[in-house]
């Protein structure tokens, strides 16, 4: 009954019930079980979705939405049987840019790469932020999961962008957040409102459908360096990293286990560490209106390391210009986001990771300790440390790429189970959560929270519908 509805609604050729698909959508890249759909809907419209929701609440049909399931949680696998996926890929249209305001209202099926390609064209003194993702990924997801970009160490987590949305509630009502709601052409910022962003943003697709969204656009400057900066032990990297953080003058600083460094330039599987090499490589972005400005941002930073080699002196600042006549075109497109980079960590069909967002005081300890877990497990070193706004917190990972077998997935089960243990340990909150870390977070936190979540859950789901059993709710 439910699928000879929907097909009412999209058309015959956007629903599918096939084995082959309805495999394909069953799972993830990541070690989660898989859990196949009943089927899965393409809508193109905003009044399509409205329609979806609809009978699916009249028949308490669960829902989970999707855009091209890379977000390396496993959030889009279904967690109860008899789920419909509904694909937004069709919803791919950049709808405006505001020049003045700098924003862009976008549907939810633009993924980074249309969102550079668009802005190059049409907006070039304009840029938005781009991850290290696969550029074919979805940029309202990313914000929604509050997820990292190349202006993160300086604005902040992607939510921090967000400028207000448009949503299909599961009952099917249409709702604005933001200044949007006084009329179109009018969404340059969420305050001063109650900041209801917060309903959507860090849920997992569990209480609407987002079906807009507005984003910051930031002036593309003019002059643009990269440079990296070696260093060894956890404890002395990170220092370096907070002081040079905290002179609030990088756009961006990725710090990676020398071995992922080596990954991303080319090095072939499995890499290794070698004696006497530096621990880590931390690449760093800054930018300026003048090549002055630049150049006296890298001289900041010059001067950091300096002072950093009293204590080590083999630390080292090399630019990026120097590595890529060394490493080649590789190391060129690497900085070029939204870049090729990501292809190494899709070696294989596994890759997962426990990401969390942790307190500067906690940083040497976790690289340290995760280090240790990791290297106990037998995985290549993929530790990566991004200080978030301004260095107020910083996101925190050790990345596992895997051929996906039986006895592989059992060994990154529990070397997740223990990194997280170990994060959780340490103060730090995982992000993109699958159940699994939900379960375990919970545990842990204020139990008000998660009686106040289920609340809002229950008063905007009220059958239940969207995405049931993801965050443990
Ligand atoms: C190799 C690799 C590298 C990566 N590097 C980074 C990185 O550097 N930084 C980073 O932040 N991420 C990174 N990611 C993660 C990934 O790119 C993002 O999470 C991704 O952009 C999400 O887009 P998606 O299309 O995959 O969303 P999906 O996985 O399809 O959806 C993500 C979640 O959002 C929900 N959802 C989707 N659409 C909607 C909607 N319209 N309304 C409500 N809920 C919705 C889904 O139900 C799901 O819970 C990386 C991924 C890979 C594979």
């Amino acid at each position: 009954m439910i699928i000879k509805k929907l097909c009412k609604v999209v058309g015959d050729q956007y629903v599918s019930e096939s084995t082959g698909e309805r495999y394909i959508y069953s799972q993830d890249m990541t070690e989660n079980e898989p859990c196949q759909p009943i089927a899965i809907v393409m809508p193109e419209s905003v009044e399509e979705i409205q329609a979806i929701l609809k009978i699916a609440n009249e028949t308490k049909t669960r829902i989970v939405p999707f855009i091209t399931g890379q977000n390396v949680g496993g959030l889009t696998i279904p967690q109860v049987e008899e789920s419909i996926i509904i694909d937004l890929k069709r919803m791919d249209k950049i709808l405006q840019v505001d020049e003045e305001a700098m924003y862009a209202l976008v549907e939810p099926g633009v993924t980074f790469g249309h969102m550079r390609r668009y802005l190059d064209a049409h907006h070039p003194e304009l840029r938005y932020t781009y991850p290290l993702a696969p550029p074919y990924t979805s940029v309202v997801a990313n914000a929604l999961l509050q997820g990292l970009c190349d202006l993160s160490t300086r604005h902040g987590a992607m939510a921090d962008f967000v400028n207000g949305l448009e949503a299909v509630l599961p009952t099917g009502e249409l709702v604005r957040v933001g200044s949007g709601i006084l009329g179109e052409d009018n969404w340059f910022g969420r305050y001063p409102l109650p900041d209801l962003v917060g309903l959507f943003s860090g849920w997992q697709g569990m209480s609407g459908i987002v079906t807009k969204m507005a984003l910051q656009l930031f002036p593309k400057p003019p002059h643009i360096e990269h440079a990296a900066l070696f260093t060894f032990g956890e404890e002395p990297t990170t220092e370096i990293l907070k002081r040079i953080a905290r002179k609030q003058i990088l756009d961006d600083a990725d710090c990676m286990s020398l071995s992922l460094v080596k990954m991303l330039l080319g090095v072939d599987y499995p890499v290794e560490a070698l004696d006497g090499e530096p621990d880590y490589a931390t690449l760093i972005a800054v930018s300026g209106n003048t090549e002055r400005e630049v150049l006296e941002k890298l001289s900041v930073v010059e001067d950091e390391m300096e002072r950093a080699k009293s204590k080590e002196p083999r630390q080292l600042l090399v630019t990026w210009d120097a590595i890529s006549k060394l490493m080649g075109e590789q190391a060129r497109s690497w900085i070029d986001f939204p870049s090729d980079a990501f292809k190494i960590l899709t070696e294989f069909d596994g890759l997962t990771w426990v990401g969390t967002y942790i307190h500067p005081k906690a940083w040497g300890k976790a690289l340290a300790g995760g280090r240790k877990i990791v290297e106990r497990y037998e995985f290549e070193l993929m530790a990566f440390l991004k200080p978030m706004n301004g260095m107020h917190f910083a996101e925190f990972k050790f990345i596992i790429r895997f051929p996906k077998d039986i006895e592989n997935i059992e060994r990154v089960k529990r070397c997740n189970s223990e990194l997280l243990d170990f994060a959780l340990d340490n103060g730090a909150i995982p992000y993109k959560t699958p159940v699994w870390a939900a379960k375990k977070l919970q545990e842990r936190i204020d139990p008000q929270f998660i009686a106040l979540l289920r609340r809002i859950k229950r008063s905007l789901d009220p059958n239940n519908i969207m995405n049931p059993g993801r965050w443990n709710l």
